[in-house]
């Protein structure tokens, strides 16, 4: 699971929050003030693969064709 950072706008304090992909950054409030004017800075996965915009592993797939 992925921890996203945010950054608030209105009290510019940074804090990570984990989610779990494909949740939105709506309703992701500031832990300081709580607003919910939270910008994302970056995720940082556990384990990063070397490489940037790898979005092709479909390792396991299940590929059920033919007739
Ligand atoms: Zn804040």
């Amino acid at each position: 699971m992925p921890i996203y950072e945010y950054s608030c706008e209105k009290c510019k304090a940074t804090f990570s929050v984990l989610q779990s992909v494909g949740s939105g950054d709506k309703g992701t409030r500031c832990t300081e003030c709580g607003s919910t004017r939270v910008k994302k800075l970056f995720s940082s996965f556990a384990c990063s693969t070397s490489g940037s915009g790898g979005g092709t592993d479909f390792s396991g797939g299940g590929f059920s064709g033919g007739t």
